[in-house]
């Protein structure tokens, strides 16, 4: 479980990003983040890996202040996928993916035989390993960075609007295959979306921000649908 006790951030040139923010995210379940630009909910998520360091306030994951875990173990059991999915242009698809295992100690050829697997669970051919990112729709490189964030297998996954940059038609097919690989894995999601029908669709908690980084709601999906 990942904990947010009265936190919040306060950039250098004295924008409030987020507000007093507490809230516990359950292990093994979607939580998502939803509301307009601009209220706070990528600050929130880069906090949870300490990208971004709060204020004040306290985050813990399994009851460990996140302070007291240094930053390169940290993020070692969190995935970390964004918008247009942020692969390394140089490198093929099957070595995007196994970056993160290679890094770990993991031999080269264990690490391409996991892509491969990897590319599969994703819903893509194997035939991909070999493309360099540029050669791949935009939906297939948002495949390739779940894929890529799975790789080392980590327990926890931070998803920042990733199947926004795509068209609604394979928007749409990478959410059922998102919830069909969720119920497999039973990661602990946190999803990052300024569109409530994604949240509706996929949280099984949705934490709805507000202006100000103020936390409006904080509920089931049926709970949300009501207001
Ligand atoms: P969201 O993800 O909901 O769009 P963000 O967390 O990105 O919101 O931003 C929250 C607020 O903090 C916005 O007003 C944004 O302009 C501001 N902000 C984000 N990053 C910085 C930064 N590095 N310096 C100053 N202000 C920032
Ligand atoms: P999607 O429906 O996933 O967005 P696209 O219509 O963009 O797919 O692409 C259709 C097919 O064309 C895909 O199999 C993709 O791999 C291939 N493709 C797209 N761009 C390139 C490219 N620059 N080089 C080679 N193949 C490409």
């Amino acid at each position: 479980m990942i904990s947010f006790s009265a936190v919040s951030k306060v950039y250098p040139d004295g924008t409030t990003a987020v507000h007093d923010l507490s809230l516990e995210i359950p292990a093994g379940r979607i939580t998502v983040f939803v509301g307009p630009s601009g209220c706070g909910k990528t600050t929130s998520l880069r906090m949870i890996n300490r990208m971004i360091e709060p204020t004040s306030g306290v985050i813990t994951i399994d009851g460990t202040d996140t302070r007291q875990i240094d930053a390169p173990q940290l993020r070692r059991g969190i995935g970390y996928v964004i918008q247009n999915a942020g692969l390394f242009p140089h490198r093929t698809v099957a070595d995007n993916i196994a970056t993160v295992p290679v890094l770990q100690g993991v031999t080269r050829r264990e690490a391409r035989r996991r892509a491969t697997e990897l590319l599969e669970r994703v819903g893509l051919p194997t035939s991909m390993a070999r493309r360099y990112p540029a050669q791949l729709s935009g939906g297939q490189q948002q495949r390739v960075g779940v894929a890529r964030a799975l790789a080392a297998d980590p327990p926890v996954m931070l998803m920042d609007e990733p199947f926004s940059a795509v068209d609604p038609v394979v928007r749409e097919q990478l959410q059922t295959e998102f919830l069909r690989l969720q119920e497999e894995l039973g990661k602990t999601i946190v999803f990052v979306t300024h569109d409530i029908d994604e949240a509706v669709r996929l949280g099984d908690r949705i934490a709805v921000f507000a202006t100000g980084g103020h936390l409006a709601q904080y509920a089931v999906p049926a709970d949300v649908l009501r207001r």
